[in-house]
């Protein structure tokens, strides 16, 4: 049969999402004012409940990055967690899902001048839903060093996940695409391993320290990030190092793995023309297992980094 339509949460009401109509003056389409979050959730066929992934971690970065934009999403976390799961409950989610909330600048005020800037424009927000499986590869992905650098925080602030910003990202994966790569790592200013287009980077020396660049550095600190830099000191006794991470040091690892709420936990298969041994290593199998067990639910101790939906 006809697919069912897609339902959107748009302008304060729920709709048809071929419905959403944004005006040309939409300030977002022409800076990239807006901001953004990725959100998955895990279908439990058992239990016929969704299982969605720190959901208020998510929500609580889109509240901060609204903030760095002067963004009014108009609802406080909590209101924000209901709409999202009465979006899942309207598009009855019974597969591995994934929610897109989106804030962004609508329209200058009545009589005000068409320009940059973000106080005295109006604020919008659009959250959609839709099935997503695996986004890369799990077996693994090539990457490559990016000639394209990785947008400074004193440019703009890293902390926050701000649409026009992915412009140097897509720029990056692009470039790697049309180099045979999967995806693009790009390195700060000073030539240090940022991130990677839509993920945090890890690398496992041949020493099995697990180092992983500090939040504070010119990337984006992932929820998923956070989430085994706790999972692998608590269930496998390995503390992260959260240092600067040089390339000599990236291509020299035992272990390079992507993490990212997209990509979930990928081993990275090559650097450029390094490879790592054609499969995941030892610690990138055992950080892929624990975070698949967690947003399982298969974990008790980290059952309260999942929001339950059941759809009967
Ligand atoms: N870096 C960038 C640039 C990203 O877009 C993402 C995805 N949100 C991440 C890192 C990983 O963040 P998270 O684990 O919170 O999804």
């Amino acid at each position: 049969g006809a697919p069912r339509p897609r339902t959107v949460y748009h302008g304060g009401a729920f709709m048809t999402a071929e419905d959403v109509r944004l005006p040309a003056s939409t300030q977002a389409l022409h800076y990239g004012t807006g901001v953004f979050e990725g959100i998955r959730g895990y279908w439990d066929p058992t239990a016929h409940t969704l299982l969605v992934f720190r959901l208020n971690e998510h929500l609580e970065r889109l509240q901060r990055s609204a903030a760095v934009l002067r963004l009014d999403l108009g609802h406080p976390i909590a209101e924000l967690a209901e709409l999202v799961l009465e979006l899942l409950r309207r598009n009855d989610c019974r597969h591995d899902t994934y929610v897109r909330p989106m804030g962004y600048k609508l329209a200058l005020e009545p009589g005000t001048s068409f320009g940059v800037r973000l106080s005295g424009v109006s604020s919008a927000l659009t959250m959609s839903a839709l099935p997503m499986g695996s986004y890369v590869d799990q077996r693994g992905v090539r990457c490559k060093v990016s000639r394209f650098r990785r947008v400074p925080t004193n440019c703009v602030p890293s902390s926050a996940k701000i649409s026009g910003l992915y412009v140097n990202n897509a720029l990056a994966m692009e470039d790697a695409v049309a180099d045979g790569c999967d995806d693009a790592i790009l390195l700060d200013l000073a030539g240090n391993v940022s991130e990677a287009t839509t993920s945090n980077v890890f690398v496992v020396g041949r020493d099995g320290t697990v180092i992983t660049p500090p939040a504070t550095a010119d990337l984006l600190p992932g929820i998923t990030r956070a989430s085994v830099i706790e999972l692998l000191a608590a269930e496998a006794g390995i503390t992260v190092v959260q240092r600067l991470v040089t390339v000599a040091e990236l291509k020299d690892a035992a272990e390079v793995f992507l993490t990212g709420t997209g990509v979930e936990i990928a081993p990275v298969l090559s650097v450029d023309d390094v490879g790592y041994g054609g499969a995941a290593g030892p610690v990138t199998r055992k950080v892929k297992d624990l975070y698949s067990r967690v947003v399982h639910g298969e974990l008790e101790a980290y059952r309260h980094w999942l929001t339950l939906l059941t759809l009967g």
